[in-house]
């Protein structure tokens, strides 16, 4: 059990040091006033009263993620600790899993010139939604930083024809907490997404390029707040990996690294201006002047993204008729990638078009992409509220179980998707909370 918990126990610990160390520094501080009017018990008592106060969240939390854990199967012990939820334990070799692992970290042991303290852990849930609802944030993996943790997620892995840039991305995560820890996200996030060195086999600079061609040329001075990055992150990820391998390419891996070690959410441009000799604005500016220099080596495939992507610009931005015009042309043109339908059928589905919506996501019933899987869930419950809105009940009901039959889904917004499908069986989803759900995305903002 404490091969399996430990990783989390000891990143959890390291993350309260981060966020509330001031807050135990006082506490302790207090307990050594309260102690010494009471005595010394007063200390201890008054030390372990505010420790569970402030951590009984984490301790709950820590007995439930506790409880899974046990369940899981343990399939190698050298060099990396593998556990399997027991759902999944058929579902792939693993141990010539964890041999790729190994062999992942040995290659970043060398690149860092540093190994990890504790041996690697790594833990494979068999959803992205069961990883997302234990940390309240939407992720296909996790890594435990000082823990040296890495939580995975079976049908993200499955989905991707390249599973190895998820692994690198979480154990990027782990080199760089021994090199520095302090934030921003821009930094951190930009680090591992850059060192994952691909997306969907992809260069994140043809990601960052897809994004600054359909509307999200974010400034960078915008993406250094962490909630800001957060609320952007199909954009932010891909701009900040894309700067951080020009940074790593103009300036060297040693001067980058320093400059790692140094930053921090307070310093930031100071720390940056310092080790590069240039300021943020003027990197950036040079970096998206490279980018679009770039740009012919990756059409024409680029321009079919960014076609793709400005349907969710404009979707994002509250443009559903831009969104259903455009993504009408598209489809008639021959498009037929799976997220085009599916950004028309919600756009057509949020203006009142409940009919055109609905024959949209009966053909995305047909379909079986891979990277289409984990949001099957949300596909028929999407269908299931389209019958309801047509005033079929019937056709409702089947969908909402097909729906229950599938592997769950959790998001920020409307976490899991199928205790609102539950719902939705007991009485039909009507228009009024179709305009509640947005008002709650336009308010959230
Ligand atoms: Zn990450």
């Amino acid at each position: 059990m404490w091969a399996r918990l430990s990783p989390l126990l000891i990143f959890t610990l390291w993350e309260v040091w981060q966020r509330r160390g001031k807050v135990f520094v006082t506490a302790l501080i207090l307990s050594v006033a309260i102690g010494w009017l009471l005595g010394w018990w007063g200390i201890v008592f008054a030390l372990l009263f505010l420790s569970a106060f402030y951590l009984s969240v984490k301790i709950i939390w820590l007995f439930r993620v506790a409880l899974r854990l046990r369940q899981f199967h343990k399939t190698a012990d050298e060099p990396v600790k593998f556990f399997v939820a027991p759902e999944i334990l058929d579902a792939a070799d693993w141990s010539k899993f964890a041999v790729k692992v190994a062999s992942l970290q040995s290659e970043l042991t060398q690149q860092f010139g540093l190994s990890l303290k504790r041996p690697l852990t790594v833990l494979v849930f068999p959803t992205m939604s069961e990883i997302s609802q234990l940390f309240q944030t939407e992720a296909s993996g996790f890594a435990l930083p000082k823990g040296n943790g890495v939580l995975l997620a079976w049908d993200a892995l499955k989905g991707s024809h390249l599973p190895d840039e998820y692994v690198r991305h979480e154990l990027a995560h782990l080199f760089s907490a021994e090199i520095g820890s302090g934030g921003p996200d821009f930094k951190v996030e930009g680090f591992a997404n850059w060192f994952q060195g691909s997306s969907d086999g992809k260069p994140a600079d043809f990601h960052a390029l897809v994004q600054i061609l359909s509307g999200r040329d974010l400034p960078l001075l915008t993406l250094l707040h962490d909630a800001y990055f957060q609320a952007q992150k199909y954009a932010s990820y891909p701009l900040a990996g894309s700067f951080t391998g020009y940074l790593v390419k103009q300036f060297g891996w040693e001067t980058y690294l320093r400059f790692y070690a140094d930053a921090n959410a307070k310093n930031f441009e100071r720390a940056f201006e310092r080790h590069f000799g240039v300021t943020l604005m003027a990197a950036e500016q040079a970096w998206k002047r490279y980018l679009m220099e770039r740009r012919q080596d990756f059409e024409p495939e680029l321009s079919q993204w960014v076609k793709r992507e400005r349907l969710t610009v404009a979707y994002d931005q509250w443009q559903f008729w831009l969104c259903i015009e455009e993504a009408e042309v598209l489809l008639q043109a021959g498009e037929d990638h799976w997220r085009t339908i599916w950004i028309a059928a919600a756009s057509h589905a949020i203006v009142g078009n409940y009919q055109r919506a609905l024959e949209l996501m009966l053909h995305l019933t047909e379909r079986d992409d891979e990277d289409m899987r984990p949001y099957k869930v949300i596909l028929w419950h999407q269908l299931g509220k389209l019958y309801d809105l047509l005033g079929q009940r019937d056709s409702a009901i089947a969908a909402y179980q097909k729906a229950l039959e599938l592997p769950d889904w959790w998001d920020e917004i409307d976490g899991s998707t199928q205790s609102q499908v539950r719902q939705y069986l007991k009485r039909p989803f009507t228009e009024k909370e179709l305009h509640d759900r947005m008002r709650r995305r336009l308010t959230r903002r």
